[in-house]
C-alpha cells in the first residue's frame, strides 16, 4: 500500500493555507488560496471543496494515498456534528462542512476550529511537546486560545470554549465588539494596541509592529505596551487559576515580539502569583502551519475512533 497522507485546510478571513501532511506532522506539499469571503459563505465553501479535492487528486499524482480531510476554520464549530455554526469573517452559518467534504471527495473528513487545532498541533509537535497541559494562546487580530489535555482540545458544549480574548479584565473600559466593555482583546489584541498607540500619539494607521519597534524610542509606545501586557497578564493569570496549565504557548501575530513579550509578561504574572502555580510560557513553534497540522492530526484523530 502507498504512503498516506492527509489533506489538510487552514481557513482564515483572507486566505487559505492548505497542505497534504504526513502522519508524524511534516509536510509533503504546501499551498496557498484567497478565502474571497467577500463572495459569500457559499462560495467560499464551494472553494473549498474543490482546493481539498485538488489537493487530493495531487497526492495520488504523487504516488500517495489521501486517507482522510481535515479542514480548520474560525469561529463557532460544532466538531462532533462537522458543522461551521457561525463566524463573523467567513460568513458561516451553520454550513454541514464535513458531510459537504465526505460527499465529494469520498474520505472521511474532520472540521475543527482553528485556534483549537493549532493548539493540537503546538502541543503534540511544536512549543508544548512533553507537557500534558497546555494553553496555547493566539494572540493577532483578536484574542483567542485553546486547552490542550493529553493533545487533544477542549471544545466545550457549544464548540465555543477558549474565548480568552472576552475575558473582561478592564470592567467599564474600552468597548468591544463583542457588546461587552473591557474585554483582553479590546486592550491588548494586536488591533488594539495599533489603534490605542495612533489614538495617544496622533499618529492614524499604527500598528502593533510600529509599537513594538518604537519601545526603546517612544515613551507613548512603551505605554501602550506596558497596558496591554498588563492586561494580558491578568487575562492570563484568570486563565492560569482557572485549567493550572503545564506550559502557556503564545502564537499570533503578536508573540512575534518574542522577549519584548514573553519577558515582562511572566513578570507581570508573577506579580500576580498567590495560590497560583506558574506556568511556563513559550512562543510558539510551528509558525503559521500550525493550523493546517492540527487540522490533519484531527482528522486521524476521528479516523482513529471511526475505524
Ligand atoms: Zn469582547
Amino acid at each position: 500500500m502507498s504512503t498516506g497522507v492527509v489533506v489538510a485546510l487552514d481557513v482564515g478571513g483572507t486566505g487559505m493555507k492548505c497542505a497534504l501532511v504526513r502522519p508524524d506532522g511534516t509536510v509533503h506539499h504546501e499551498e496557498r488560496h484567497p478565502t474571497l469571503a467577500a463572495r459569500g459563505p457559499e462560495a467560499v465553501t464551494e472553494n473549498i471543496v474543490a482546493i481539498a479535492a485538488g489537493l487530493a487528486g495531487r497526492a495520488r499524482a504523487d504516488g500517495l494515498e489521501p486517507v482522510a480531510v481535515g479542514v480548520a476554520v474560525p469561529g463557532v464549530v460544532d466538531e462532533e456534528n462537522g458543522v461551521a455554526v457561525w463566524s463573523s469573517n467567513v460568513g458561516f452559518r451553520d454550513v454541514p462542512l464535513r458531510s459537504l467534504l465526505e460527499e465529494r471527495l469520498g474520505l472521511p473528513a474532520a472540521l475543527g476550529h482553528d485556534v483549537r487545532v493549532g493548539g493540537i498541533a503546538e502541543a503534540r509537535l511544536g512549543a508544548g511537546k512533553g507537557e500534558r497541559h497546555v494553553l496555547f494562546a493566539a494572540i493577532g487580530t483578536g484574542i483567542a486560545a485553546a486547552l490542550v489535555v493529553n493533545g487533544v482540545g477542549y471544545h466545550g458544549t457549544h464548540g465555543a470554549a477558549g474565548e480568552l480574548g472576552h475575558i473582561i479584565v478592564r470592567p467599564g473600559g474600552t468597548p468591544c465588539p463583542c457588546g461587552q466593555n473591557g474585554c483582553l482583546e479590546a486592550i491588548a489584541s494586536a488591533r488594539a494596541i495599533g489603534a490605542r498607540y495612533a489614538e495617544l500619539s496622533g499618529s492614524p494607521g499604527a500598528t502593533a509592529f510600529d509599537v513594538v519597534s518604537r519601545i526603546d524610542s517612544d515613551e507613548t509606545a512603551r505605554q501602550v505596551w506596558h497596558e496591554a501586557v498588563d492586561a494580558l497578564a491578568d487575562g492570563m493569570i484568570t486563565a492560569q487559576a482557572l485549567f493550572d496549565v503545564g506550559v502557556l504557548v503564545l502564537g499570533g501575530g503578536l508573540a512575534e515580539a518574542g522577549a519584548t513579550l514573553l519577558t515582562p509578561l511572566a513578570e507581570e504574572m508573577g506579580k500576580r502569583v498567590t495560590f497560583h502555580r506558574m506556568p511556563k510560557i513559550v512562543k510558539a513553534a510551528l509558525g503559521d502551519t500550525a493550523g493546517c497540522k492540527g487540522a490533519a492530526l484531527l482528522a486521524l484523530d476521528h479516523l482513529e475512533h471511526t475505524a
